[in-house]
């Protein structure tokens, strides 16, 4: 499943609403949630053009910090606008309005400019009520003690309409934007605490130590004491 990004690789479409926009001329090619090729997006809450981003990355611009990250087609990586490492090829970049979005597009975080240290998206704030309210509470860990059926019925809605309006906002479904927030709260305290690892499983609200391990295996391709080394011999 992708959610809405933006893509140089189909040409542009232009800004109406929160639709998916043919580049091509044929209409979005959706098949369920999947959309097949590149398209531009645009999103209610977000303004922002592949231009726009382009320049913010080249540039490094920081207040562009936060409102969307930039996923690396050639490497399989994704940073934020602020990343100091070489500027890739536009048609290399992909734009997606959150780490939960660019995650679930099949992107690692960077350990260059560290996606988990991002301010959350100013235009999160100017969201649909039930999506802000969600995110606050996924972010004090509720969907890591609840399923998404029980957590959408506390907000009032259904869960597919609950989905349906991620999608729209944030460019990912609440269950990812909640791996998210694991993985990369885990990531921040890897780096930036010295609590145990199972101590650190724990807070970041994994099920287990085996899970966090796997997690970080599958995303990273290392450990977290691997990581943990990584950045001590990086400082
Ligand atoms: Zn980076």
């Amino acid at each position: 499943m992708v959610g809405p990004r933006w893509s140089d690789r189909g040409g542009r479409g232009a800004v109406v609403g929160a639709r998916w926009l043919g580049c091509d001329g044929q209409g979005p090619q959706i098949a369920g949630d999947k959309v097949i090729s590149g398209y531009t997006c645009d999103m209610e809450s977000v303004d922002l053009e592949f231009e726009d981003c382009y320049r913010a990355v080249k540039n490094r611009d920081p207040s562009f910090d936060g409102r969307f990250f930039t996923g690396v087609a050639s490497t399989g990586i994704f940073c934020r606008p602020v990343c100091p490492a070489v500027t890739p090829k536009a048609k290399n970049c992909e734009f997606y309005p959150s780490a939960a979005a660019a995650m679930e597009a099949g992107y690692r975080p960077c350990l260059r400019c560290r996606p988990e240290t991002a301010p959350n998206s100013p235009a999160w704030n100017g969201v649909k009520t039930t999506v802000s309210r969600a995110l606050k509470l996924i972010e004090q860990g509720a969907l890591d003690e609840q399923d998404i059926e029980t957590f959408s019925e506390r907000l009032g809605v259904g869960s597919r309409h609950l989905r349906r309006l991620f999608m729209k906002h944030v460019g990912a479904s609440p269950t990812q934007v909640a791996r998210t927030r694991r993985v990369l709260l885990a990531k921040r305290l890897i780096t930036d605490s010295s609590y145990s690892m199972t101590e650190i499983a724990h807070r970041a609200g994994f099920s287990s130590v085996r899970q966090f391990n796997h997690t970080f295996d599958k995303l990273y391709g290392r450990s977290p004491s691997e990581l943990r080394r990584i950045n001590r011999t990086m400082q």
